[in-house]
């Protein structure tokens, strides 16, 4: 049984044969094979070494004619390693042990590989990474055509991976792909995300394990933990079915609350809206008990399929959305695009910035493509008729940005006036207030824009230098920080003063630990990953203004993330002790603010030790 951990970002549990996507996309599979197939299975694997070998030479005679002898030689020690008796024989045994011969020559290879990486040192960890490259010369000869994938699933799997793009995962079919967990990522990073939207329990940022997963293990994703565990024995399997049972005992319970009004116990009343990505997402998040969409990333769009999306794409999309919330608020965020989320048409264009993130990203981009801007905006304009929709622009700089992108609007009105084509033209204009720049003059703003929603994901990764993406830098990664609550309490202040609503869409709202410093900071509309939508409420229900607003007070005087959340963590333990009662009970809620794999050690110090070990443990 193996255990690693990573960062929570989908909640529940999955059980599931594991299904591994390697760096080069290829699936391992488990297979028994029969007696009679023995001497097949063998002559196949003779045939792919002996190419492989071939292979290996052809290499080695090019790097000397081009190189010399002294690059050549790298090919030589990977061709000795080709003709290794020992472990050519090892990989025998195990296909007359009935292992296919993919399974058997990846198996022994890792084996090797590991043992030279245990015993330590650059030079033997070297060797490893060759032996890794004759597993994947080997594969690819035996797999061959029978690579097997994604979309050609049949039955349920567990998706092990080094990464998801978030187009890949935006096409997960969730009839067979219980779950997931990948090597790198980060707790909001998009593909982070679109997991919780398709509410399959994951965990990214785990590390490097895929190099001890052969694939076909049967794998327990803990998405609530940010646990995964290969080959579980008995015991743990048992626990875990358990809490797969208690935790859709949890969410029944919470789906039977969901029509309780969301008011704190002194009656104000806390807007808990959804955040979506496809528009099928619009009738699962108003079951949830959503008050409607504060967030519809519609860049999605575009990432779902190959082909671009025609103007009648965007207005059957942003229709489905409004027949689904016919009264409530539905703000469409136009796209987003580019940085992680670049379709395959703009590729050749925007993909060689030096830093995609600071790049021509988002509205950036639209005001660049203005063609498939005005696209989209004669679609929402034209949907607007059908209920309270919003404009809301992302990633919004400067003044003139929003100025700009305001007169585009403008043009597709008047364009729509000319034709003749029924629109709304009173629809609400509001903007992400995602970039530092557009919280330190949200005054300003205020004055121009209809609403301000708060894009905690992209201020928390501008404002502290730290890709949200990158779990090599997750433990950098605070809400929690000081200056990030300043700024939060400047964007209120300035939307206070101009009479304007101002919502929290970023991840942070989704998680407990966070809501009531953020209604204490005067925020009463959230938009959340719909799945968390009933834990929200129920724990505003627990809250009075004051009270909250104490906490806020208390939260601002800390100048440090690791004391500010660790204060609200023992806030929060006070309102919902039950959330900390057990293991089962953490596990339901939606991670609790575990957003990187230290975090655990962290807990496990301050649970044996105290707060002040916690402290002294410098986080
Ligand atoms: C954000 O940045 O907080 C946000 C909601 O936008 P996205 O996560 O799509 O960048
Ligand atoms: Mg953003």
């Amino acid at each position: 049984m193996l255990i690693r951990r990573g960062i929570a970002v989908s909640p529940g549990v999955a059980i599931a044969p594991a299904m591994l996507l390697g760096i080069e996309n290829f699936r391992i599979p488990q297979r028994l094979i029969s007696t009679t197939a023995v001497p097949g299975e063998l002559s196949r694997f003779h045939a792919a070494m002996e190419a492989v070998r071939q292979e290996i030479q052809d290499n080695e005679q090019l790097a000397r004619e081009r190189l010399g002898d002294q690059y050549a030689a790298i090919f030589s020690a990977h061709l000795m390693m080709a003709r290794d008796l020992h472990l050519i024989s090892e990989i025998e045994g195990r296909i007359q042990g009935h292992q296919s011969a993919e399974y058997a020559a990846s198996q022994v290879l890792r084996q090797y590989s590991r043992r030279l990486q245990d015993l330590g040192g650059q030079y033997l960890s070297d060797r490893s990474v060759d032996i890794s490259d004759l597993e994947k010369r080997l594969l690819r000869l035996l797999l061959g055509e029978q690579r097997e994938e994604l979309s050609q699933l049949t039955s349920p799997i567990i998706l092990l991976a080094n990464n998801l793009t978030p187009s890949e995962t935006a096409n997960i079919d969730r009839r067979f792909v219980l779950g997931f967990a990948t090597e790198v990522g980060g707790y909001t990073s998009h593909t982070a995300i679109l997991a919780g939207a398709l509410e399959i329990p994951a965990v990214v940022g785990v590390g490097k394990f895929l190099d001890d997963v052969s694939g076909a293990e049967t794998v327990i994703i803990d998405g609530s933990q940010g646990v995964i565990i290969i080959d579980p024995d008995d015991i743990t399997l048992v626990k875990y079915r358990n809490m797969e049972v208690r935790f859709r005992n949890h969410e029944r319970r919470l789906h039977s609350q969901r029509e309780l009004p969301c008011e704190t116990q002194d009656g104000v009343s806390i807007s808990v809206m959804g955040n979506i990505e496809f528009p099928t997402e619009a009738e699962p998040c108003r079951e949830k008990g959503a008050a409607g969409v504060g967030l519809y990333r519609t860049e999605f769009l575009y990432l779902e399929s190959n082909r671009e999306p025609t103007e009648e794409d965007h207005y059957r999309a942003y229709c489905q959305v409004l027949k689904a919330f016919p009264e409530q608020p539905v703000v469409i965020r136009t796209l987003d695009l580019g940085s992680d989320k670049l379709p395959s048409s703009l590729r050749g264009e925007y993909s060689a910035s030096v830093n995609p993130a600071l790049s021509i990203r988002s509205i950036r981009l639209s005001l660049q493509q203005l063609q498939l801007f005005k696209t989209q905006l004669r679609a929402v304009l034209r949907a607007a008729v059908l209920g309270d929709l919003r404009i809301m622009f992302p990633l919004i700089s400067t003044l003139l940005e929003f100025r700009q992108a305001r007169m585009v609007l403008g043009d597709v009105i008047d364009d729509l006036e000319e034709q003749g084509v029924p629109f709304r033209r009173d629809v609400p204009v509001g903007m992400m207030v995602e970039v530092p720049a557009a919280a330190i003059m949200a005054e300003e703003f205020a004055s121009e824009v209809d609403f301000f929603s708060l894009g905690t994901n992209d201020l928390i990764q501008y404002t502290l230098a730290v890709d949200r993406a990158d779990q090599g830098v997750a433990y950098l990664y605070r809400e929690g920080d000081p200056s990030i609550l300043r700024l939060i309490r400047m964007v209120v202040n300035a939307a206070r003063k101009y009479d304007i609503p101002v919502c929290v869409c970023g991840q942070m709202s989704t998680n407990p630990l966070f809501l009531p410093l953020l209604v204490g900071l005067g925020i009463r509309q959230i938009s959340v990953t719909p799945h968390a939508i009933p834990e929200l409420k129920e724990l505003i229900r627990k809250l009075t203004i004051e009270k909250a607003e104490k906490i806020a007070t208390h939260a601002g005087e800390i100048d440090v993330a690791r004391d500010v959340e660790s204060y609200l963590r023992r806030e929060l333990k006070k309102l919902c002790p039950e959330l900390f009662d057990s293991d089962w009970d953490k596990a339901c809620w939606s991670g609790l603010g575990r957003r990187h794999p230290q975090c655990y050690w962290l807990e496990i110090i301050q649970n044996r030790f105290g707060q002040s070990a916690y402290l002294c443990a410098g986080w």
